[in-house]
This record gives structure tokens, C-alpha cells and sequence, in this order.
């Protein structure tokens, strides 16, 4: 089977029951899918990398040996691998959660559920300093706590401060007119703005006081700043969204230069009746994707930070598909 059609069946499960000898610690982490839960693990094949959310009820079982290589089985699936520790939140990055918390309320996501906490400059330079030389990237990403504007300005004062290191950053949070600049002054060389959902209604009903509009204004103001393949923007598979709409969101997105990134959805106990997407849909909305990327001449894989220089959750159109 094509990896792309392989990783998708097993994106598709999301999940995975850890067996044999080999002790790693799954990574606890406080953004993205899977934040707060009992914690994930990153298998990667010559072709690619998976985070696998663990629990023991999954259909996937991953059995790794004490030097790492690992064996993922499960229904028409049998591949071989290893495990790959994350650094902060993933492999070879520094990938912090500054405001640990959210004041919004967005259906899909647990953040605003986890325990308050802001991490200060000094703290966050501390923990990159001690791992510079394992990782390729710096990335940084925040909830909400306080204000919109109070947690931009520390994602910008911390952009400055882990610039001196050297190594690209890359920054997504929720954006405000003008953020992009500011960051861009701050020495971010990469953004991420999450659109989220693939309509605007859609959208309005999952992020409540979120600003749609908003969003897709200053991602096409980011990529004048940044630049083309620079800009990078996630939209959630599986909210409701017909293939027609999601397609439509995607083509709207590499029109103004913005890569998509896929996520399948994480389904959470207050999103009742939805579902992960099945295999076909993955793997069928990364296919279309990676034409409009082509037909825009946007290219994921020269990404420097963030999820698709990762590739953990998502097809990455050029290197998975
Ligand atoms: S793809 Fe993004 S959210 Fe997923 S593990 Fe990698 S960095 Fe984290």
C-alpha cells in the first residue's frame, strides 16, 4: 500500500495500545489534539512520522523493543518503525505552549479545561537552552489567558527573546490586526493562524467569540509580511463540513499564498454525534490539496517550524502524499 494511503488508515484510528520492552515516556502535552489527555507517541518510518494518542482501547498496537524499533499492527496494517522521542510537544522541535489555559470556549479543544498557567521569557528561554542543539525549530503557540492583546504581547516579547538562539520560530496564536508585522519585528520567520473550520458558520458555531473574518484578512496580510510558503493555517476535518465546502476552504486558502494543514478531527465528549473522518476522506482532501498547493506553487515541505516541518498529525502534501 502507498505510505500517504497507510498513514491515512492509521490517522484514522488516531489512537494506539502500547506493548513490549521498550520504555518511553508518551508525551504530555498542552496544545494541539490530544491536549490534557493520557498522552501521545510520535512512530516514524522512512516515509514519515505519526503521533498516536495512547489508550487502551485502541485497534492499534504498537509493540517496541528496548532499543525503539517498534511494530504497528492492527486491522489490514503491519508496518515497521521506531519510536521517536519528542523534544518539547514533538520530535526536533521546541514546540511551547506560552498561556497554558484559554478564556475562549472552542468545542473541539481541551485547553480551556487544563489547569492556568503562564509561562514567563525566562522560563521558556531556559527550556530551549538546554535542548538547542537536538532540535531544527522553535516553535510557539499560546492559548488566551487574561486578553487577546495581554497574550500577544508576551508571545512577542518571548518571538524576541529565543530569536538570539539562532534557530528558526515559528508562531501561532490568535491573531490581531497588525500581529503579523509585529512578529515579523520580533524575528518570526514562520505563522500559523488557525482558520479552523472550513465555513463560516460552521466556524461560529464551534469557536464563539472568535472572529472568521478577522482571521482570513490577516493571513492574507501575513503572507505580503512573510511571505510565500511561510504562512500556514489549520482547518479541522470531520466539524460537518461537506468534501465541496472543505475543498472550497482549501482552494480559498493557496489562492492568497496560505498553506493548509488538514487535521482530522479529535472527537471530544462536547462534540456529540461527531466523529474522526474515515481513511478515504483523509487521505481524498490531502490528494486535492496538494493541487491546489501545486497549481499555486506553495510547497509544505519547505517548512521550517511548526506542524508541517512535524508532519505528526496530518498528510503532508509532498512528503506524504
Ligand atoms: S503536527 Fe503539529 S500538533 Fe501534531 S504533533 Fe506535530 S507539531 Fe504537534
Amino acid at each position: 500500500m502507498h505510505w500517504g494511503a497507510l498513514k491515512a488508515r492509521i490517522l484514522a484510528c488516531g489512537t494506539v495500545r502500547l506493548t513490549g520492552t521498550c520504555r518511553f515516556h508518551p508525551e504530555q502535552s498542552t496544545a494541539g489534539p490530544g491536549a490534557g489527555g493520557s498522552g501521545s507517541i510520535f512512530f516514524t518510518t522512512p516515509h514519515g512520522r505519526i503521533r498516536l494518542a495512547v489508550d487502551e482501547q485502541s485497534s492499534l498496537t504498537l509493540t517496541a523493543d528496548a532499543d525503539g524499533s517498534a511494530r504497528l499492527t492492527g486491522p489490514e496494517i503491519d508496518v515497521c518503525g521506531r519510536i521517536e522521542e519528542a523534544v518539547y510537544h514533538c520530535p526536533r522541535q521546541a514546540y511551547i505552549t506560552l498561556s497554558e489555559g484559554c478564556i475562549f470556549s472552542c468545542r473541539y479543544c481541551a485547553v480551556p479545561t487544563l489547569p492556568k498557567r503562564i509561562k514567563t521569557t525566562e522560563e521558556v528561554c531556559a527550556m530551549i537552552a538546554e535542548v538547542a542543539d537536538d532540535i531544527d525549530a522553535i516553535s510557539l503557540t499560546s492559548g488566551v489567558i487574561g486578553s487577546v492583546e495581554e497574550d500577544e504581547a508576551r508571545a512577542i516579547t518571548v518571538a524576541h527573546a529565543v530569536a538570539g538562539f539562532g534557530i528558526p520560530v515559528g508562531v501561532s496564536i490568535y491573531p490581531l490586526p497588525g500581529t503579523p508585522q509585529r512578529l515579523k519585528d520580533a524575528g518570526a520567520c514562520e505563522v500559523k493562524f488557525n482558520i479552523e473550520a472550513a465555513t463560516p458558520a460552521l466556524f461560529q458555531n464551534m469557536c464563539p467569540g472568535l472572529d472568521y473574518a478577522g482571521t482570513w484578512a490577516i493571513l492574507k496580510e501575513s503572507v505580503d509580511i512573510f511571505g510565500r510558503n511561510r504562512v500556514f493555517s489549520n482547518v479541522i476535518l470531520g466539524l460537518g463540513e461537506t468534501d465541496t465546502e472543505m475543498e472550497a476552504c482549501i482552494r480559498r486558502l493557496t489562492d492568497i499564498g496560505v498553506i493548509p494543514v488538514i487535521r482530522p478531527l479529535a472527537p471530544t465528549p462536547s462534540l456529540p454525534g461527531l466523529t474522526r473522518p474515515p481513511a478515504e476522506r483523509i487521505l481524498r482532501m490531502a490528494v486535492f490539496a496538494k493541487k491546489e498547493l501545486t497549481k499555486a506553487e506553495l510547497d509544505p515541505t519547505q517548512a521550517k517550524t511548526m506542524c508541517s516541518l512535524c508532519g505528526g498529525c496530518d498528510l503532508v502534501a509532498g512528503r506524504d502524499v
